[in-house]
């Protein structure tokens, strides 16, 4: 059977036209199934009621449309909602979802674990097991829709567990999914790839001719710290990563994780905003979230507030990331480690209210 969501718009309608046809059925019928993959979703062939209902029995001994089972559901008294979807093959996966006035950001995972060991992440704290299929990062965003009442996506950062950038093959055709008026139909200016710095990957965002952003995670001003932190940086030094960014055809954003004591004196206020200045990127500062990052403490707030002036005053534009979830966990990795760890069921933490630091 044909997995309709592992297809770009374009290839699921071809297909599916050619299908009609074959069948006996006009070329258009195909053509109606489309909006039923992505833009209005719909949970089974069964429910596409505008196809005549011998043609939906059909597609459904043709193609499959697998949903991602939603085991567990948490909400932070901030609005934001953190999903734990689990795959086929008993591997769990985190979504979550961030209401900011008029936008909603869905915060989607590529890959299930992560190879790259930052020191400071949960996700790299469980190790690697697999990439995630097309159908497993468009589905998060799928899945959301298809809640009662559905919750759409304004704007999508690929911040969850994974590195976007080691799985292109899957992220680019979910890069179309998400952006195609006939998929998701969310601009491509609203949809951010972020990395550590996986440099063909980079190279092959460029060359998309869409919008998509950049965010580097950068984390450390120079090799030596930025070794300790995130042991990528022996195969992607700094000096490429910036590099790189300089070349991006786009404005890109640097993420600058605020670890009390090891990243955050003045003199790396210096050297950051020199690396920004060079490739004219955005920088923004991200209070560490304390869960899954052992060792680490986070820098007081002033103390970031004092780091931010002191880039802004080397002429280069920062902002402090809003904390969000904190309740919940809601960092990359946070909630799977904490299932691992078997906490509470999401029903007792829904009635708990927990005021966000
Ligand atoms: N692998 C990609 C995307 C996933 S992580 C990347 O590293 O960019 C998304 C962002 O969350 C990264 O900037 C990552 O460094 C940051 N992050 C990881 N652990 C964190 C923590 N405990 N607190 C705050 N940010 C964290």
């Amino acid at each position: 059977m044909l997995n309709l969501l592992d297809l770009a718009p374009a290839d699921a309608e071809k297909v599916l036209r050619e299908f009609a046809v074959a069948h006996g059925q006009a070329a258009y019928r195909g053509t109606q199934v489309v909006p039923h993959l992505w833009t209005k979703p719909v949970a089974s062939f069964a429910e596409m009621t505008d196809l005549p209902l011998a043609f939906r029995q059909l597609l459904a001994e043709h193609f499959s449309l697998p949903r991602l089972p939603l085991e567990m559901e948490q909400r932070s008294v901030d609005g934001t909602r953190k999903f734990l979807f689990r795959m086929h093959d008993g591997q769990a996966i985190e979504t979550v979802a961030i209401p900011d006035g008029d936008r909603l950001t869905f915060c989607i995972s590529s890959q299930v674990g992560c190879a790259l060991q930052c020191a400071f992440c949960a996700t790299g704290a469980m190790g690697f097991a697999r990439n995630l299929a097309v159908h497993e990062i468009a589905g998060q965003v799928r899945e959301l829709a298809l809640l009662d009442p559905p919750l759409r996506a304004t704007n999508i950062v690929f911040m969850g567990m994974g590195e976007p950038l080691m799985n292109w093959k899957a992220v680019t055709e979910v890069l179309t999914i998400l952006n195609d008026p006939k998929g998701f139909g969310i601009g491509a200016r609203h949809i951010t790839v972020s990395t550590v710095g996986v440099l063909p990957g980079i190279v092959a965002l460029g060359q998309r001719k869409e919008q998509f952003r950049l965010a580097l995670s950068i984390h450390a001003p120079s090799d030596e710290l930025r070794r300790t932190l995130m042991p990528v940086n022996i195969k992607y030094p700094l000096a490429d990563v910036i590099d790189a960014a300089a070349a991006f055809d786009r404005r890109v954003t640097f993420e600058y994780v605020m670890l009390g004591g090891v990243n955050d004196a003045a003199t790396h206020a210096d050297q950051l905003a020199a690396l920004a200045r060079r490739c004219q990127a955005f920088v923004n500062l991200i209070p560490l979230h304390p869960g899954g990052a052992m060792g680490f403490t986070p820098t007081a707030p002033e103390a970031i507030a004092k780091f931010a002036r002191r880039i802004r005053n080397a002429g280069v534009e920062v902002a402090i990331r809003k904390s969000r979830g904190m309740d919940i966990a809601a960092a990359c990795g946070q909630l799977r480690v904490e299932r691992l760890r078997r906490r509470p069921p999401a029903a007792a933490d829904h009635d708990r209210e927990i005021d966000v630091a």
